[in-house]
């Protein structure tokens, strides 16, 4: 599997030349497997990061409407703990909100260490939807890229792993998964007549992307283009990254584990001594 991460700045990204759809050869069933062995290690990884308290994890996912914000968090949240997890959604920011910084907002709900953090849009909102409905003037969301790598690497420095996902879909599924909400009683109630009004900005936001991944990608904090047509696939490259950026962890939070046992057992010894 050929996942696309960009962990520096400046690449030139063509969305319209990057599949929305699984390479040819992956499996559906082989895949599903896949991801339940991948589910078990992150289980455990996360158990190793809410113990050692050393780091703390922050997944970024963004994409257009239907593009599967939802979805992904409830599969990869599926594989974790409650404890220690937390889903922050950003919507239109409150009248509070609006009269603070843009980050304000969002440094709120950024994760403690020993904790993973899993966010439903972002500040990104802030370089996307902002620029495209000129919600704000150029000169102002302009500067917001330094700002967001600036914020980003002060939170890697923090001991925060940062992980970004755009959930790339295509212009016909969004359709076709718009149409489904009418038609299906149980997903009525998302549908807002919004979304087919940002379908008209479709070459808008697909600019507006491609200068975020372009411009916001670093090595501590890089952007994953995800296939998001098949959600069985999407599931696999968000767990499949995860696992991977966790994994090389794993020793040092053992390690850390192993350590403060050593300590704890030692100080139960001494309080039995002294009785
Ligand atoms: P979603 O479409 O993410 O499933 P939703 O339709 O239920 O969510 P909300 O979560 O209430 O709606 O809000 C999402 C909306 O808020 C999006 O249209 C998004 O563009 C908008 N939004 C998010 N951040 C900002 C921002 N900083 N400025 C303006 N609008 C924003």
């Amino acid at each position: 599997m050929d996942i696309i991460t960009i962990d520096k700045q400046g690449e030139k990204i063509s969305l319209d030349a990057i599949p929305t759809v699984p390479p040819n050869k992956t499996d559906k069933n082989e895949a599903k497997r896949e991801l339940d062995v991948l589910g078990e290690e992150l289980f455990d990884l996360q158990d190793l990061l809410w113990g050692a308290r050393m780091n703390s994890v922050l997944i970024v996912l963004q994409g257009r409407d239907t593009a599967g914000k939802d979805g992904t968090i409830k599969h990869v949240a599926g594989y974790l703990n409650p404890r220690g997890v937390s889903v922050a959604s950003f919507g239109v920011p409150s009248e509070e909100e609006r009269e603070h910084d843009f980050l304000w907002r969002i440094h709120q709900r950024t994760p403690r260490k020993g904790e993973l953090a899993i966010f439903n849009r972002s500040h990104y909102e802030d370089v996307l939807v902002v620029r495209v409905n000129k919600l704000a003037p150029e000169s102002l969301w302009r500067e917001r890229y330094g700002h967001i790598r600036d914020f980003e690497e002060m939170l890697a420095e923090h001991g925060t792993i940062i992980l970004k996902f755009f959930l790339h879909i295509s212009r016909e599924e969004q359709e076709q998964r718009l149409l489904d909400r009418e038609k299906e009683p149980r997903k009525a109630w998302k549908i807002n007549a919004g979304d087919w009004e940002d379908r008209e900005h479709w070459d808008d936001y697909t600019q507006a992307y491609e200068e975020v991944l372009a411009r916001t990608s670093t090595k501590k904090a890089p952007w994953t283009i995800v296939p998001a047509d098949s959600k069985w696939y999407r599931n696999l490259v968000v767990a499949r990254t995860l696992v991977e950026a966790l994994r090389p962890h794993r020793k040092r939070w053992q390690e850390r584990l192993d350590e403060v046992g050593t300590r704890k057992k030692a100080e139960l010894e001494a309080w039995r001594k002294g009785k």
